[in-house]
């Protein structure tokens, strides 16, 4: 019988269960017998570990997405939001990117809807913050740093031009540690085509509420990669929160206070909110409660894994697998085969990962990684990251793209104009209809 698989956001989770599944259907699954439709509101798997890269102007923001419709031929992609589950009815609401939501019947669910920045109630937040999460924000984060500078050099306010090039990111994991030394080293790069703005007057705040940097790297990295990035200059505030930003005026626990335009927010992730109009279980951290089998707890033909499942850690009892690429993809190979076995009635297996450690880029020729307690830094680390990335980003074509991006900017010196009107294409067209006599 035609089974319906429906898996629920098309990101690493998502992806690699479809690419799985779309394997076996040329092999182990009978003609017919399955058929699989995945959700996403956008049309491309985002390659999140390359953003840093994107924002620096190293790679171009198409090459860093895989498109899931040419790379999944066999599953059905929908554009749009699930917005909630009716897991007994076994029917999800999908709402498309225009128009009428619409009820989707299925056999057997996949949650793979990731994870969306955590924030806090913290005021101001909305006016200056902006996530590094999606091509998206990471693309706006580069025009904007590039057109501060490009207003800075043209004003002759030194308050605004402070502001203007003052820099805050908030959270020192992977996406804000990596995020915020793509860009200090892209914008240190750019000044030498500015006449009056020295590196030494962009202003880099990192904001931590712990007491510690990166520690995807373990701790004795993590010290090297905090006396990196102040020897760098870039001012790295632990054991502090941010206060508020009330209309880019910042004000830090420790007491400091000063004005910035821009502040990036990274300080952690929380799942999809589709989890929790799910009518599925969820764990104390409103994650959605799974089992070692990727199975969700006490609910049959429902699967879930990546940063919206707590799936328990079998190699590390009592914790819980973190919310990193290294799990999501690995569990999607799991999950999938998992699933065929539920279709035949067969046992299913745990999934059993002990964490590798991690690489991470700290900007050009730089880098830091702990794998398999092997510890790097500078131009090996970044090599290692290279490397390791591009034999990870999805397909072979994505592959080629990323050398070539590379290997140009090895001998074409980086881009550094920033895009930003792309945000507001229509407004020189506006003008111009304003200008018009009646
Ligand atoms: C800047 C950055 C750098 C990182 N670097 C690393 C790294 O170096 N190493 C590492 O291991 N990890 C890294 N990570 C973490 C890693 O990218 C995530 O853990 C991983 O993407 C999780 O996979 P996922 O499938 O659970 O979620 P995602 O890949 O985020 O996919 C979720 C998908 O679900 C979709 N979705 C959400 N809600 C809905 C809905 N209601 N309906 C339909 N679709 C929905 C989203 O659009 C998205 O496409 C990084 C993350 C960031 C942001």
């Amino acid at each position: 019988m035609n089974k319906h698989i429906l898996i629920v956001g098309g990101g690493y989770v998502g992806l690699y269960t479809a690419l799985r599944l779309q394997q076996k259907l040329r092999t182990e699954l009978r003609d017919g017998e399955v058929r699989i439709t995945i959700i996403d509101p956008h049309s491309y798997m985002t390659y999140q570990p390359f953003l840093p890269e994107a924002a620096a102007g190293n790679l171009s923001p198409r090459h860093v997405v895989a498109p899931l419709r040419r790379v999944l031929p066999k599953v059905s992609v929908l554009n749009g939001t699930v917005t909630a589950v009716d897991h007994g009815e076994r029917s999800v609401t999908f709402q498309p990117v225009k128009g009428e939501p619409r009820q989707i019947a299925y056999d057997v669910i996949v949650m793979a809807a990731g994870s969306i920045s955590r924030t806090l109630p913290i005021p101001g937040l909305t006016d200056i913050g902006i996530g590094f999460k999606t091509v998206g924000e990471a693309i706006a984060l580069r025009n904007r740093v590039l057109h501060l500078l490009d207003f800075a050099e043209s004003t002759e306010d030194v308050e605004a031009r402070r502001r203007a090039l003052t820099f805050v990111v908030v959270g020192a994991g992977f996406a804000g540690v990596e995020a915020l030394a793509e860009l200090e080293d892209m914008a240190k790069h750019s000044t030498r085509y500015y006449r009056n703005i020295t590196p030494a007057d962009i202003r880099w705040v990192l904001v931590e509420a712990t007491n510690r940097v990166l520690p995807e790297v373990g701790p004795e990295m993590g010290k090297w990669t905090l006396e990196q990035l102040r020897e760098r200059g870039i001012e790295v505030k632990l054991d502090t929160r941010l206060e508020s930003c009330e209309g880019g005026h910042v004000v830090l626990s420790d007491g400091t206070e000063f004005d910035a335009e821009t502040l990036v927010w990274t300080a952690g992730v929380k799942p999809s909110p589709v989890v929790n109009d799910g009518g599925l279980p969820l764990d104390e951290r409103g994650r959605i409660k799974t089992t070692t089998r990727l199975t969700v707890a006490g609910v049959t033909d429902a699967f879930a894994a990546g940063d919206a499942a707590g799936v328990p850690d079998v190699t590390n009892p009592g914790q819980y697998c973190a919310p990193n690429a290294q799990h999501a993809v690995r569990q999607a190979k799991v999950l999938a085969d998992n699933l065929v076995r539920h279709l035949r009635g067969q046992e299913l297996v745990d999934y059993r990962h002990k964490y590798v450690g991690s690489v991470a880029g700290l900007g050009l020729h730089q880098g830091v990684a702990n794998v398999y307690g092997v510890k790097l830094r500078g131009f090996p680390a970044w090599f290692m990251h290279r490397t390791y990335h591009l034999s990870r980003v999805p397909t072979l074509n994505r592959k080629v793209r990323v050398v070539v991006d590379w290997t140009l900017a090895l001998f074409f010196k980086r881009e550094t104009i920033s895009l930003g009107e792309m945000e507001h294409p229509r407004d020189g067209f506006r003008a111009a209809v304003a200008t018009t006599r009646r």
